[in-house]
């Protein structure tokens, strides 16, 4: 098979790199791609967004499948495009991707079909929604509707700071469009969780669960990032949360989907809370996580290219999917100063140490440059450990970051240590 993989960061190395397993495959192509992803796939520097230029390549390329990674171009209506063209692609409808391009519909769908998650209100007026804040409490929680690169988000932890996400969104359009409508939510306490699953319909194929580190800085200090390292399994979560967060929050979640006449077929990512009262949804997302298909596709030990055949044919409940019992951790390095303002163009030392010791080193930022790999974005490089338990996937991941060096390389020095402690105690 002739596959096109669409995207160009860490996610969409992982999944070039899955693909890649598949004896099913004959060549790869990924657009735009990165430094990384060059060496399994042909890159082509065919932004995500021009639809016609990349149906254009599918044709004259003979793809017979394409895979698409990131969230703007199903929200855009890619898959719709493509399939006009009867060209098959994995990943959800526009209708569909709408689970993550508005947080409104997908809370107004959870709340019609009673899927846990925190009690919210939305508004399209900034005074209304100043007012409705003003009788809350902290912390709060507001989030444009939109998308808004993962950092549409804010957890308020006092009014004035909620006051202040607002009047970004609303007033001075920080996110464009994105925030022309929000939601002000309950916060919710608890440990996170991610879990991503294929789905067809109503068929729902869970992966294994991951988790995230979202702030920059050691303990959760800081600003949120995309995402600075993942790990997968969770030893420290009682897997009956697990199973619950499948049957009663998935599922039901994919069923109301079709319900709606917006059947998903894709991933579904969703990301989940426990509370002490049960696990709550946080937020869908449309596509696979981004730094979590770093440690669970290096787990999957099924053809990635016969699970996506098998949901593209309707036949998703009849494919055996086998993980690894093995542990995997992700540790993501960013650019000095991200997510703020950040250089790039910093060569970057030693990749071919890591990977000599093992490690998988999925690239996000880089590029190619007079025959040096450098920075080109915040999040730079996930540099994946496997073990058999998370501590030595773990040591093995930052054994590895250890020997790659680029001038203002950050690293977070606690991914995992969550599980560690859960583990011993
Ligand atoms: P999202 O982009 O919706 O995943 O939100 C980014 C991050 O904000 C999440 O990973 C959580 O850490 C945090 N967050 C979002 N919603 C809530 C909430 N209702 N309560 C507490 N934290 C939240």
């Amino acid at each position: 098979m002739r596959i096109m993989v669409i995207g160009g960061g860490g996610r969409e190395h992982a999944i070039v790199w899955a693909l890649n397993k598949s004896d099913k495959v004959k060549q790869i192509y990924c657009a735009p791609g990165n430094a990384g992803i060059a060496e399994l796939a042909e890159c082509v520097p065919i932004p995500v967004n021009r639809f016609g230029d990349l149906i254009q390549f599918a044709c004259d390329n003979a793809i017979d499948l394409v895979v698409v990674g990131p969230d703007d171009p199903l929200a855009d209506g890619i898959v719709d495009a493509f399939e006009e063209r009867n060209i098959p692609i994995f990943g959800p409808r526009k209708n569909a991707a709408a689970i993550e391009g508005s947080k409104i519909f997908m809370k107004d769908l959870l709340k019609a079909y009673n899927i846990p998650t925190a009690k919210y209100e939305s508004f399209t007026d900034y005074e209304a929604a100043l007012a409705y804040l003003r009788q809350q409490s902290a912390p709060i929680v507001v989030k444009a509707d939109g998308l808004a690169a993962g950092k549409g988000v804010t957890v308020a932890f006092t009014i004035e700071e909620a006051e202040n996400a607002l009047r970004e969104m609303m007033v001075e359009k920080v996110f464009g469009e994105s925030g022309g409508s929000i939601v002000i939510e309950e916060f919710l306490e608890g440990q996170e969780m991610s879990i991503l699953a294929f789905v067809d319909g109503e068929t729902v194929r869970a992966m294994v669960p991951a988790q995230d580190h979202k702030p920059v800085f050691d303990d959760d200090k800081g600003p949120n990032t995309g995402g600075m390292g993942t790990y997968s399994p969770l030893p420290h979560i009682d897997p009956a949360l697990v199973e619950d967060a499948i049957e009663n929050i998935i599922k039901p979640t994919a069923k109301a989907m079709v319900s709606e006449g917006r059947p998903f077929r894709g991933v579904l990512f969703a990301g989940l809370i426990m509370t002490k009262d049960g696990v709550k949804t946080i937020e869908f997302n449309a596509r696979m996580g981004d730094p979590e298909t770093q440690v669970v596709l290096p787990r999957l030990k099924t053809d990635l290219v016969d699970i996506i055949l098998a949901a593209l044919n309707g036949r998703l409940d009849a494919i055996d999917i086998e993980w690894s019992d093995e542990a995997a951790v992700c540790v993501v390095a960013a650019s000095g100063g991200y997510p703020g303002p950040y250089p790039t163009g910093q060569v970057i030392k030693g990749l071919d140490a890591a990977k000599a010791q093992g490690a998988l080193v999925f690239h996000a930022g880089t590029a190619e440059s007079n025959g040096d790999i450098v920075t080109n974005g915040g999040r730079v490089l996930g540099i994946v450990g496997c073990g058999r338990d998370i501590a030595e996937a773990r040591a093995r991941a930052y054994e590895a970051a250890a020997v790659i060096s680029y001038e203002g390389m950050h690293i977070r020095s606690d991914i995992a240590a969550k599980a560690l402690q859960g583990a011993n105690s």
